[in-house]
């Protein structure tokens, strides 16, 4: 097996990720090394009543909503773990587990050719030189050349990733200053058409910022983070709870002079950088011939449950253990039809139930409005079906593989 990878090493993007037990589960499934190597990174609720809890919902409004008597609402599970993690330490985490020898970086794949009658694919990269293998793993994010590969010809409307009509700004704040608004528990605010999303990273000693605005217009140009001023930003938060907007203010003036207790590498405060949402609310197939899509070139999601990264494990321990199993090449083409047939459902669920999450923690959500207490009796209904309260039905679905090759 052969990673190729086009930059020139690995590398995170953003600050913060947020794992479900699913997630975690499929870690120690995968090899019970990765999951230890993530309990040393990993920050969860240390409040001991709050463990279970996924998030708190709290306005955005002055005082969070206790001056209209919202106390807040809880949306957890008795087997929900919440646990989250700085995105470098966990590819950290990763890297190491990588055999030796496998990953060749600086190779950017420009096309792939299916040779069916001989069942290979073959790659073609930027550099001229060419590889053949028995099958192909698009692992290469939303943007992925290769999810044209498998459904361009007959979905080609579908290789597009869709605009979310939300985009988020992101950074990290030091936790003396996050300390102002979230306990050690992870708090979500929402506010008509906005949100702001923190929690621990960096074993409590940092906060990740997600602050999201919903856009009632259309994504023109690229799909890429743009550059505001810093006023643009700052007009996007006018009606939250003054702490918010003195965390922004912070930021300006240590964007110029970021503290040396901050982690060189990481963002200083909120930045004035729209990121759009995209995802992929429609993936017909998953597998064309020899070549499969796994992560996010198969089932981007947007990040309202923090669960995209989760189902790419939740995708890579089936694949693995499915591609486990195969004796002989000629049990590709069956591996690859179980894959599709156990994770496109799951996977393209879990976008789907994002997406009305999104709505819901915006208050646009056509049914809840802005009623919290019902939106928090939601998200509490929705919790086990993407956090992995269902494990044992992926667990046994892992199982019933090794009878359908
Ligand atoms: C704001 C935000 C917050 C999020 N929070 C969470 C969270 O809390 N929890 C969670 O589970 N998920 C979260 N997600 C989702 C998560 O970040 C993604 O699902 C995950 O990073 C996708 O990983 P991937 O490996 O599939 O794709 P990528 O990370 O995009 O990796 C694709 C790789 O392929 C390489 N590549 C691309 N094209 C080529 C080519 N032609 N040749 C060679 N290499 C190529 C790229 O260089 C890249 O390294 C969040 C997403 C966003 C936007």
């Amino acid at each position: 097996m052969t990673i190729y990878e086009t930059a020139p090493r690995f590398d995170a993007v953003g600050a913060g990720i947020g794992l479900s037990p699913s997630a975690l589960k499929a870690m120690e499934l995968m090899d019970p090394k990765f999951a230890r190597l993530y309990d040393e990174i990993k920050v969860g609720n240390t409040s001991p009543e709050r463990q279970q809890q996924q998030i708190e919902i709290l306005s955005v409004e002055e005082r969070f909503g206790s001056s209209w008597g919202w106390k807040g609402g809880s949306v957890g599970h008795v087997r929900f773990e919440r646990s989250s993690a700085r995105r470098r330490a966990l590819l950290e985490a990763v890297k190491g587990l990588i055999p030796e020898g496998s990953v060749r970086f600086n190779k950017r794949v420009v096309q792939v050719v299916q040779h069916r009658r001989r069942r290979k694919v073959e790659l073609v990269f930027a550099d001229g030189e060419k590889a053949e293998y028995d099958m192909v793993v698009g692992c290469d994010g939303i943007k992925g050349m290769t999810r044209g590969v498998v459904l361009g010809k007959i979905w080609p409307e579908e290789v597009p990733a869709k605009y979310c009509n939300k985009y988020v700004y992101r950074g990290i704040a030091p936790i003396d200053e996050a300390k102002k608004i979230i306990d050690q528990n992870v708090r979500w605010w929402v506010g008509k058409g906005t949100g702001w999303a923190m929690y621990h990273i960096s074993q409590g000693r940092e906060a990740n910022i997600v602050a999201f605005i919903q856009d009632h217009n259309s994504w023109e140009g690229e799909q890429v983070a743009r550059e505001v001023t810093r006023e643009e930003m700052e007009v996007e938060f006018a009606s939250f709870d003054t702490r918010f907007k003195n965390l922004l203010l912070v930021s300006s003036v240590l964007q110029s002079a970021p503290p040396i207790t901050m982690a060189a590498d990481c963002d200083t405060y909120v930045k004035p950088i729209k990121w759009p949402l995209f995802h992929h609310p429609d993936t017909p197939t998953y597998v064309n011939g020899r070549v499969c899509l796994l992560g996010n070139s198969a089932h981007t999601s947007s990040p309202s449950q923090a669960a995209g990264a989760g189902q790419g494990l939740e995708g890579a321990l089936i694949l693995s253990k499915l591609l486990g199993l195969v004796t002989d090449s000629s049990q590709l083409d069956a591996a690859l039809k179980v894959y599709d047939a156990i994770r496109r459902p799951r996977a393209q669920g879990v976008v789907q139930t994002s997406r009305e999450a999104g709505l819901e923690y915006l208050l646009v959500h056509p049914e809840f409005g802005g009623n919290l207490q019902k939106i928090t009796v939601d998200a509490n209904k929705r919790l086990p079906s993407f956090g992995g309260m269902t494990w044992g039905e992926v667990s046994e679905k892992q199982k019933q593989c090794s009878g359908r090759l």
